[in-house]
């Protein structure tokens, strides 16, 4: 059996499940059971699933559904999906078998497999406390395995959202910022889809690449606004809008372009919010963001609610012309000359 075989052959749908627990039980095995989200695996967790392997002769753990991370921890979690979350566990040799929970509690599942020690990693938490009571009550044990690490995959988001926080510094021969661009992307980066949700759509506009380059080489910093009412509207999701900004900032960045930063609206029109466009919100925010004048601060996009949202926070504005991005590059770099 290779490698990848072999932990494939420890992922079981909760009916095959229910025969390998027959089948250890009858051979006289202890099993452990314990669960999680296992969203960015840490040495923590290595730790934990350790331990808790030590408890029992064989180790079955529920994955969290990517539904029930979403449900029970943070509309925008889990990163990685369940899919590969359960491979990555099933790849850990402590773990004898991996199994995906629907549900946000374990419950029902203690209560089909009676598993012989119920693990608890970290905190004993408050919901947690009927689920240990009803495994001491088929006489069960509970266990609560601490850790050693300071790490969680709430903290490793944390330094990645920091990191990202952060501007990397430039080199010591650059420019100092002169100002900030403002783009829309639909219509005006990438060619516009009716609510695009779905990365291999998108489809950089000619002359943007250029256009940009030539913008940032002139000391200026680049961010996004867009309006996105088909999140609001439920048509797509935030993942959704996010892994089309993650392959958009790709293509990019593979060509020295970079996007300092993302703004956009998840409303619908309905919802009457202060960010989408053409009120001020987003930009507003940037300006402060950035720490720039209105003066200094050139919006771009191919609407009339850019346009009406640039001119309202009293910034430059520049439209896409019909021959693309490469004349409002320009038109925006002779703006700055007039200021400077
Ligand atoms: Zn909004």
């Amino acid at each position: 059996m290779d490698p990848g075989e072999k932990i494939l052959s420890k992922i079981l749908s909760m009916d095959q499940m229910d025969g390998w627990v027959a089948a250890e039980k009858a051979a006289g095995r202890r099993i452990g059971f314990t669960c999680g989200s296992f969203d960015l695996l840490h040495a923590g967790h290595v730790q934990y699933l350790g331990a808790a392997h030590a408890l029992c002769d064989r180790l079955l753990v529920a994955v969290n559904s990517d539904a029930s991370v979403s449900r029970y921890k943070n509309p925008l979690r889990p990163i990685v999906p369940e899919r590969e979350r359960m491979y990555v566990v099933a790849g850990l040799a402590a773990v004898d078998a991996v199994t995906l929970m629907e549900e946000d509690r374990p419950l029902s599942l203690l209560l089909r497999w009676k598993p012989d020690v119920y693990i608890k990693g970290g905190d004993y938490a408050e919901d947690s406390l009927r689920s240990a009571d009803a495994v001491k009550e088929y006489g069960g044990k509970v266990a609560v395995v601490k850790s050693d690490f300071e790490t969680s995959s709430s903290k490793l988001m944390e330094r990645i959202g920091v990191l990202g926080a952060h501007a990397v510094p430039d080199s010591a021969l650059s420019q100092g910022v002169q100002g900030l661009v403002l783009l829309d992307r639909d219509g005006t980066l990438i060619r516009n889809v009716p609510f695009l949700h779905d990365p291999a759509k998108v489809e950089i506009l000619q002359g943007v690449i250029d256009g940009l380059l030539k913008l940032q080489a002139a000391g200026l910093r680049l961010a996004i606004i867009s309006n996105q009412q088909g999140i609001g509207l439920g048509y797509y999701t935030v993942q959704d809008f996010i892994a089309v900004n993650q392959r958009l900032l790709r293509e990019l960045g593979a060509r020295g372009v970079r996007i300092s930063k993302i703004y956009f609206c998840p409303h619908s029109l309905a919802e009457q919010c202060s960010c989408r466009k053409p009120a001020t919100g987003m930009i507003v925010r940037a300006m402060r963001d950035f720490g720039v004048t209105p003066e200094r601060t050139f919006v771009a996009g191919d609407s009339d609610e850019d346009m009406q949202a640039g001119a309202d926070a009293g910034c430059q504005t520049v439209r896409m012309a019909e021959k693309g991005f490469g004349p409002a590059a320009e038109q925006i770099l002779s703006l700055l000359r007039a200021v400077e």
